[in-house]
């Protein structure tokens, strides 16, 4: 028995979400003609209250796309340094677009309308312009924090009020939807676009959607084809992601207790100094000085428990619809045992 605690993204379909793929009508998408995936569009955009969706094969092609869009070269991307978007997309911000960043340092990756308003560039030569600001949701690096809904509507109407384009790299935003009772629909309405991924603890093996007006969605299908991200008869891969959308959402809860469950055993390690408080599905550990993290994850390898660290003091777990409870109580009582 593997546990595969290294990312939310390692789940298999299930032999429903596999049936649901074996029988999706198909249809080439570069024309439209997808009907697998025209349903999908169709639920999502529903779903968040947006006009279109657009299905793209990452999370990393939803977020460039909308910034490419979102951008001219020269112009300025405000996020927290802690971004997926800065750290984590291989300079796409640079290589795709030609813009700069600039980056806040916010609490756990989220950042508020102060620190924004404080970095919107003036209407001087010497500076880049400001023209989008990317919120993450929850955050990653931030160990699957979420952000208060106030926050994102005060960053929303400032953004607004200084015409910048507002995105949300939301490759976990379900997490948040479900831990903070929230819904999508609000989301859609404080957002000009939306990523979101259905990879990652939706279950499905691969895809995103990218979400936004009909004119946005219209240039991000020119830059998915330059991208090299328009996908033929892709309606299979479609049709797990309606699946995921369907069956997969409220149960984020049941990965939420058991993250809960790991901090709450992680805590009462000696070897652990301080944990970022769970609020979703990823716990993220820091060790205490001179403790070799190295051979901690080794010896947990050796007992079919797999984790990375993200630092040389820190690590990090992921729990996700394929850790079952009979791997959970393995997992419990494993890290209960360690000394
Ligand atoms: C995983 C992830 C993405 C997208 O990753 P892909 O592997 O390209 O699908 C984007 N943002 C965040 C916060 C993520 O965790």
């Amino acid at each position: 028995m593997i546990i595969d605690l290294r990312s939310d993204t390692v789940t298999k379909p299930t032999p429903a979400m596999l049936d649901a793929m074996a029988s999706a009508p198909l249809g080439d998408d570069v024309f439209g003609e997808d009907p697998s995936i025209n349903e999908l569009e169709t639920l999502a955009a529903s779903m968040f209250g947006k006009e279109k969706a657009l299905f793209c094969p990452s999370g990393t092609m939803t977020n460039q796309i909308a910034i490419k869009c979102h951008t001219q070269p020269g112009d300025e991307v405000i996020c927290d340094e802690l971004s997926h978007v800065y750290q984590y997309e291989g300079g796409g911000i640079a290589f795709n677009s030609g813009a700069s960043v600039k980056l806040l340092q916010g609490n756990r990756g989220r950042i508020n309308a102060d620190m924004v308003k404080a970095a919107i560039q003036p209407d001087d030569v010497h500076k880049p312009i400001s023209s989008l600001v990317v919120v993450e949701n929850t955050g990653n690096r931030g160990g699957g924090s979420c952000y208060e809904f106030q926050e994102i509507e005060n960053i929303s109407t400032l953004c607004k009020e200084n015409k910048l384009a507002f995105h949300i790299d939301g490759a976990r935003l379900f997490n948040a939807i479900v831990a903070k009772k929230e819904t999508s629909i609000q989301y859609g309405k404080a957002f000009d676009t939306i990523s979101i991924c259905l990879s990652k603890g939706l279950g499905a093996p691969v895809g995103s959607l990218l979400l936004g007006d009909i004119q946005f969605i219209k240039r991000a299908k020119r830059f998915r084809k330059v991208f090299g991200g328009g996908m033929r008869q892709a309606g299979s891969l479609a049709a797990a992601g309606t699946y995921a959308l369907k069956n997969n959402v409220e149960r984020l809860a049941i990965d939420h207790i058991k993250a809960k469950e790991i901090e709450q055993v992680l805590s009462g390690k000696s070897f652990i100094k301080d944990l970022f408080p769970v609020e979703t599905n990823i716990v993220i550990a820091e060790c205490v000085p001179g403790f070799n993290l190295n051979e901690f994850i080794l010896k947990m390898k050796e007992m079919g428990i797999l984790f990375f660290a993200i630092s040389p003091n820190k690590f990090r777990m992921v729990t996700h619809l394929d850790i079952s409870n009979q791997m959970q109580d393995k997992l419990l009582e494993t890290i209960h045992n360690i000394n």
